[in-house]
């Protein structure tokens, strides 16, 4: 029998990425009984099979082998693969937006909720799914104490991170950059552990390593086709069909399905928060992969006015050797101090929105740039960090040799106005009234904040507009 025999073909709702905005809305569509299948590209690992080595966690959750890369080559592109998408790999660091981030959203999208007010029962309802923690000082490691002492030195506001964690269980010796290849010990919130084990409990159909390459819209049925884990086309039909594929997955799909004649804007406004990792090197031995990776931020009027934040952050050894300039011994040398470097990371709230095409062949292809403003941003953000390194005695400063995109936000904007949007504000695509999206895609710019926590009381809010549409 082939793997397709006696499959059920015909659901309510497919639900296209098992990212963080599909399993949000799959959860609450379950709970209303109708039938829902969630197409998820990745592999489902859990805790005991999430790949050890960082080398083969690059290969085996991200789309492109690990790294994508920008037209110009210099943003390398973050891009999760896997059941849980980007809440596996993540830091899961927890922000509400600001009044700055939703004005700007109100103003360009036109969509009268993106209020504070109006978000707030939202993020509860998001924040009900859970569990959610501040580091406790006593474990900040050595690369935190550098990042508070220089902040303070500087005259720089700090703020504790907020992370959606159960139990970390520090004293036990925990070293959370390993969670970068998922969580071993199910203390991380990913997906998995929270809505979408729901979700499953309550009847979903879950399947992954299934790639979706194309859909047909018709007004009462959408046809998904795609290839399966075996390499077999197959095809299954959805009375409504909910996009999560993220910012560069759903805007790929849609392209090659031939929507951009009906949607002049898909593809266009994305934006990546554009980050960069600075390296100080210190005599005494920071540890920074020891403990709680990340446990402090910027909360500085100056550097949100000035379109920047730092956190404190680290990476695996791979990743630190491709930020890290030079060739053979040069490079080495400073690759032997891994133990003595801590560091920080800018992130620019960019205002240059690019644009994601596909190529003959059906592949995404991203024109991402900084403009000058996001350049100028970008050399602030370094001359703090400088600044930082200086005050407490790092002995050389090492700027990271290319910037990173694993915000990735917009293509499908969410705006009134079908000429330069592609989202409603009923969480349809315009002009067609049974495909939905509420993830990082509809972002309408880049707030310069953490998206996740957005993405979930955005999908929780356009759940409750789905299945009001439904009913
Ligand atoms: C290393 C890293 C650290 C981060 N840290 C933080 C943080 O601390 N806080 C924060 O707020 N944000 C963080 N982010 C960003 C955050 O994880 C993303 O913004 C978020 O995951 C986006 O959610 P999403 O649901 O839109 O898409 P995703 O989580 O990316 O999920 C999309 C899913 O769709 C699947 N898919 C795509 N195309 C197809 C297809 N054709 N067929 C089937 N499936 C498909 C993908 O494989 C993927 O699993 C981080 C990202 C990275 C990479």
């Amino acid at each position: 029998m082939s793997s397709k025999e006696g499959k059920k073909k015909d659901f309510d709702f497919i639900v296209i990425g098992a990212g963080i905005s599909g399993p949000f809305i799959a959860h609450e569509i379950c709970k209303t009984g109708a039938t829902v299948l969630m197409l998820e590209a990745g592999p489902h690992f859990n805790r005991d099979t999430y790949p050890c080595k960082e080398i083969d966690s690059n290969s085996q959750l991200y789309w492109g082998g690990g790294i994508e890369l920008n037209t110009d080559a210099d943003i390398g592109i973050l891009r999760p693969k896997v059941v849980g998408g980007g809440s596996i790999v993540n830091q899961a660091l927890l922000d509400r937006f600001d009044k700055i981030a939703l004005d700007s959203w109100k103003d360009v999208s036109g969509a009268d909720f993106f209020t504070q007010a109006k978000m707030a029962p939202w993020y509860d309802a998001a924040e009900s799914e859970l569990t959610i923690q501040e580091i406790p000082a006593q474990y900040r490691n050595g690369n935190a104490l550098i990042f508070k002492d220089g902040f303070e030195k500087n005259g720089f506001n700090w703020a504790p991170l907020v992370r959606a964690q159960k139990d970390c269980r520090f004293e036990d010796g925990n070293d959370c950059i390993e969670c970068l290849s998922g969580c071993r010990i199910d203390s991380k919130q990913s997906t998995p552990v929270t809505v979408l084990k729901k979700a499953l409990e309550l009847g979903l159909t879950l399947e992954s390593e299934f790639e979706v390459k194309n859909l047909r819209w018709a007004e009462d049925v959408v046809t998904i086709m795609g290839v399966n884990r075996y390499g077999e086309h197959e095809a299954y039909r959805g009375r409504k069909v909910v996009l999560g594929a993220g910012a560069i997955g759903n805007s790929r799909l849609l392209l090659n399905s031939g929507f951009k004649k009906k949607l002049p804007a898909l593809g266009k406004n994305f934006y990546t928060h554009p980050q960069s990792m600075l390296l100080g090197l210190y005599d005494k031995a920071i540890n920074a992969h020891k403990g709680p990776l990340q446990s402090l931020k910027s909360n500085d009027a100056s550097f949100r006015a000035n379109y920047f934040k730092l956190e404190n952050v680290f990476a695996p050894p791979v990743a630190i050797a491709m930020l890290v300039p030079g060739l053979a011994k040069q490079h080495l040398s400073v690759m032997k101090r891994y133990a003595h470097m801590a560091c920080i990371e800018v992130a620019v709230r960019d205002t240059n929105p690019g644009e994601i095409s596909v190529t003959g062949s059906g592949r995404p292809r991203v024109v991402k740039r900084l403009n000058a403003f996001d350049r100028d941003t970008q050399a602030k953000g370094f001359k703090a960090i400088h600044q930082i390194f200086k005050a407490t005695g790092a002995k050389q400063i090492v700027d990271g040799r290319f910037t990173i995109g694993l915000h990735l936000m917009g293509g499908l904007n969410l705006g009134t106005d079908p000429s330069r949007s592609v989202t409603s504000p009923d969480f349809n695509l315009h002009g067609f009234k049974n495909i939905y999206a509420a993830d990082s895609s509809v972002f309408p710019n880049a707030p310069g904040i953490n998206p996740s926590f957005t993405i979930m009381a955005v999908s929780k809010m356009a759940a409750a507009k789905i299945i009001q549409h439904a009913s």
